[in-house]
């Protein structure tokens, strides 16, 4: 393909996209097909001859789109939304325009000077402390996903634990001693702390203990459920390095309370002392609304804590993939992930006067991903992005209000909180388990009609299903369908009224 030919089937590209978009809602928004839907109806092997643009082109819509679940359309409300704007998208064309994999600061200078520079606007904007800062001891990085993000911080922690509490220690004592530490280390997260903790865990090579959560306090982890588990690891001989705080967790978007939570670890061992427990704040999706002032009270605590990530690409308008993570110190992931083979030695690396973020990720290679997120912050500003915000907590409310006025009908488990109610069905005659199987049917027949898509999930036992109005296409007329449907679908199953 030439540049003149290219531009032909960009041109063309793009009036497909726009159309998909100002379309989007007229499509069923889950996918129909069968698994192996697509070997079936493509060749055994790629061409042997070169195709024009037309013809490849044409198999997106009859092809790729039966098998496509619509996550941009409004009536998708299930997990949590995977944004994706024009700005966004522009900032991905570029940045495939300018492929580099640019792991050194020499790689794309450019690449490394606008990452930091977004990443330090955005901590300013999520109220992040000052010491998250790269003009101090911190910085951020984009990361490819929450979970690749919580990886990264516990090799870091898992580093610094086995560092500096073996720092006396020399020769055979210490090979033992760090021996020993790794098979007694031990990471934590709530019982509502998303599983890419205990992933996490597993590759690190430690161990996870998970801290019961109640609904009486919401689901948010307090500093009291986390004595106990500290106990508990104490009296078992296990050492306690880690922990995963989370604001806004996936079932219910609970938040931890962050406060009661600090004097237990000062207690356990004191910060910035050697067999601190290096805590992960998982803010994938809520923490895009601390650009809003009346959510920023929640970063209060976060000077006590090492390391904090949200993901743009759910709910902050920006194309996958773009989770931003900052650390304090940004040390801490130099010196678990830094190695330096010739071949990356640089003059400019080697003055100190540059980032090589290679040292603050697993892989080498990185794209160049604070583009789109730059052209996202400009084309929106920050008084878009809070807007965007507000309406989704607002729309969150619209259908958390009209869910209650059926309280024959349905009973609020949580929310709503940051634009996620969690909610359950009422059962003709008091009885859990009735409640558990009606409230599921009503979930899986409501996603099998296809007009909406939800997601369910179990908290503290109870069976639930969870409505996200975050998606960035949502207006007050799809929340409104979605309870439609959601009384519709109840009164039939409960009343009996399906054959
Ligand atoms: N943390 C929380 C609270 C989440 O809700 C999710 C996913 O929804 C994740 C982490 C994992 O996100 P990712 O897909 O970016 O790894």
């Amino acid at each position: 393909m030439d540049s003149k030919q290219f531009k032909a089937a960009a041109t063309s590209a793009i009036d497909e996209i726009v159309n998909y978009y100002d379309t989007i809602e007229n499509r069923p928004v889950l996918s129909s097909v069968e698994p192996g839907y697509l070997k079936r109806i493509l060749p055994d092997g790629p061409p042997q001859d070169g195709e024009p643009w037309a013809d490849i082109q044409k198999d997106i819509e009859t092809k790729i789109m039966p098998g496509l679940t619509h996550w941009q359309s409004p009536n998708f409300m299930a997990f949590f939304p995977a944004s994706s704007t024009f700005p966004g998208m522009l900032g991905e064309l570029y940045s495939a325009a300018f492929t580099a994999p640019a792991f050194n600061w020499i790689c794309s200078p450019a690449v490394t000077e606008l990452e930091t520079v977004v990443l330090d606007w955005l901590a300013k904007l999520f109220n992040l402390p000052e010491c998250y800062l790269s003009t101090t001891h911190g910085g951020g990085v984009i990361q490819g996903s929450a979970s690749e993000a919580v990886v990264t911080v516990m090799v870091a922690a898992r580093d610094k634990y086995l560092r500096e509490t073996t720092a006396h220690l020399s020769g055979l004592e210490l090979e033992n001693a760090l021996a020993h530490k790794r098979s007694t280390m031990v990471a934590l997260g709530s019982e509502a702390a998303h599983s890419s903790t205990q992933k996490a865990a597993q590759i690190a090579g430690v161990r996870y203990r998970s801290v019961p959560v109640s609904k009486e306090n919401n689901f948010s982890m307090t500093g009291a459920d986390l004595e106990k588990v500290l106990e508990q690891c104490k009296a078992q001989g296990l050492e306690p390095f880690f922990l995963t705080a989370t604001l806004g967790s996936t079932s219910t978007c609970a938040v931890d309370d962050f406060g009661s939570m600090v004097p237990t670890l000062a207690k356990h061992a004191p910060l910035n002392q050697p067999g601190e427990i290096w805590v992960h704040v998982d803010a994938a999706y809520a923490g895009a609304a601390l650009i809003c002032p009346e959510f920023q009270h929640l970063t209060t605590s976060f000077e006590h804590f090492h390391s904090f990530n949200t993901n743009m690409h759910k709910w902050l308008l920006t194309n996958f993939d773009a989770s931003c993570l900052y650390v304090k110190k940004r040390k801490d992931l130099i010196d678990a992930l830094s190695i330096l083979p010739s071949y990356l030695r640089n003059e400019f690396s080697e003055s100190g006067l540059v980032t090589d973020y290679r040292d603050w990720q697993i892989p080498l290679g990185r794209r160049f991903r604070s583009l789109k997120i730059w052209f996202v912050l400009r084309t929106y500003g920050v008084n878009g992005l809070q807007a965007h915000i507000r309406k989704h907590v607002h729309l969150g409310e619209i259908f958390a209000g009209l869910i209650k006025t059926r309280g024959d009908l349905f009973e609020i488990v949580t929310g709503p909180t940051f634009a996620l109610t969690v909610f359950n069905i009422v059962p003709k005659v008091a009885n859990k388990a009735e409640q558990d199987r009606l409230t599921k049917e009503v979930y899986e027949l409501v996603n099998k009609r296809g007009e909406i898509y939800i997601t369910s999930s179990v908290v503290s036992g109870v069976y639930v299903i969870r409505v996200v109005s975050a998606n960035p296409l949502a207006e007050e007329k799809n929340v409104r369908r979605a309870f439609e449907i959601l009384v519709e679908t109840a009164e039939e199953l409960r009343d009996g009224k399906l054959s």
